[in-house]
């Protein structure tokens, strides 16, 4: 008897999960691992956000949220989307999520089935092609280069499109590559999405890990049009240190953010009450704990980009964006699951291998760990480099 649904039965499991799982239990054997394979901020939620959700509990707010969240917290929402990215959302058009995973998703759910085909350029987080193919619709991968700065162009991207075409997802900052489109590069994006009234889902959950002269612009801003056609999900998850929340949320034209909401009203429900209310506090609180964040990050990034330089086998380009380097490591001409499973074994060095995004030439590099690990972790790495 095969109880497993043929929609599931092909799942891989997240590769970047498995690989984070070898080398923990490698840390619980007392082996002396240096894991970059983190994909989430090493830093602890700030105090004021915690005591925020701890009065939020002690105050009695321990009931089903509405559906769409906590009114307060999508204001807060509204707000946010007004100052950072010239975004004017009515509460009607906000969707509070158990997460940014849980928003791109329910996002492909209400827009896409069988028939349709979603271009997503590679270089790409792990769970996209896997979440279309979850709808019934098919990824159409669209292959970017270092040379393009691991960024999609107008011209493949017009020349992924088909008559089935019904979406592309840009996520910028991006996971894996650090990649930042910048104003011009999603107006172009933008006009051939226009031209063919293609959906836009905008994963912009690393906005705010953004460095050097990098800008975060959101596509919707860009005209009427691309707001209507743009879905945009962003989260607490990297900007706040939350990742155990589970709090994220989209903004949508009002007919997708009805189906969304549709679609959670009959799985999660609203995400857990108390917890949006550390939301609150965290957008409404000081932001100097993101900038700290931030240049913490930074400079562990210049860090690693003065060491990689350094290392004549491989080609790394400057992340401008999250808290990730894609090592290019084709000059060695190992395949990357082989690469990363050698390094571990032979060197102690937890990496992703880049199969997992759709780049089987790299490897991704978290800097989301302390100095320490990484000066350590890089000299192992280095090491390991050479003796290829
Ligand atoms: N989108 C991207 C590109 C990510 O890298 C991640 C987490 O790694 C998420 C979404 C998930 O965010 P959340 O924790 O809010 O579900």
């Amino acid at each position: 008897m095969d109880f497993i649904s043929s929609n599931i039965a092909e799942l891989p499991p997240s590769q970047t999960l498995s690989i984070a799982d070898t080398a923990r239990q490698m840390l619980d054997e007392g082996k002396d691992v240096c894991s970059f394979g983190a994909g989430e901020p090493d830093m602890d939620t700030p105090n004021h956000i915690k005591q925020a959700a701890i009065k939020a509990l002690e105050a009695g707010e321990t009931k089903y949220s509405p559906v769409t969240g906590v009114p307060a917290l999508k204001q807060a929402i509204a707000e946010k989307f007004i100052a950072d990215n010239n975004l004017e959302y009515s509460l009607d058009q906000i969707v509070v999520s158990c997460g940014a995973r849980q928003s791109c998703f329910n996002t492909l759910l209400a827009t896409c089935g069988p028939g349709d085909e979603v271009i997503i350029p590679a270089p790409y987080w792990t769970s996209y092609p896997e979440m279309v193919r979850m709808t019934g619709a098919e990824p159409v991968i669209v292959e970017t280069t270092q040379e393009t700065g691991w960024k999609m162009t107008a011209d493949q991207f017009d020349e992924a499109m088909s008559p089935m075409t019904k979406l592309v997802i840009l996520n910028s900052p991006g996971n894996p590559t650090g990649a930042v489109y910048t104003k011009e590069e999603l107006e172009k994006i933008g006009e051939v999405a226009a031209s063919e009234d293609i959906l836009i889902l905008s994963d912009e959950i690393y906005e705010k890990l953004i460095y050097g002269e990098a800008e975060h612009v959101s596509i919707a801003s860009l005209s009427d049009e691309l707001k209507e056609l743009t879905i945009t999900v962003n989260g607490f998850s990297k900007a706040y240190s939350m990742t155990g929340w589970r709090l994220g949320y989209l903004a949508a034209a009002p007919a997708i953010a009805k189906a969304v909401a549709s679609i959670q009203s009959h799985t999660t429900s609203g995400p857990t009450t108390f917890a949006q209310f550390g939301g609150i506090a965290a957008l409404h609180g000081d932001q100097q704990i993101v900038s700290d964040m931030r240049d913490e990050f930074d400079m562990r990034r210049l860090y690693m980009f003065n060491r990689f330089q350094a290392i004549s086998n491989i080609r790394v380009i400057e992340p401008e964006g999250a808290f990730y380097f894609l090592v290019n490591i084709e000059p060695i001409g190992i395949k990357s699951m082989n690469f990363a499973e050698k390094l571990l074994s032979r060197r102690e060095v937890a990496v992703v291998p880049g199969i997992a995004f759709g780049a089987d030439h790299t490897i991704r590099f978290s800097y989301a760990t302390s100095l320490d690990i990484i000066k350590n972790g890089l000299d192992r790495f280095e090491e390991f480099c050479r003796s290829h």
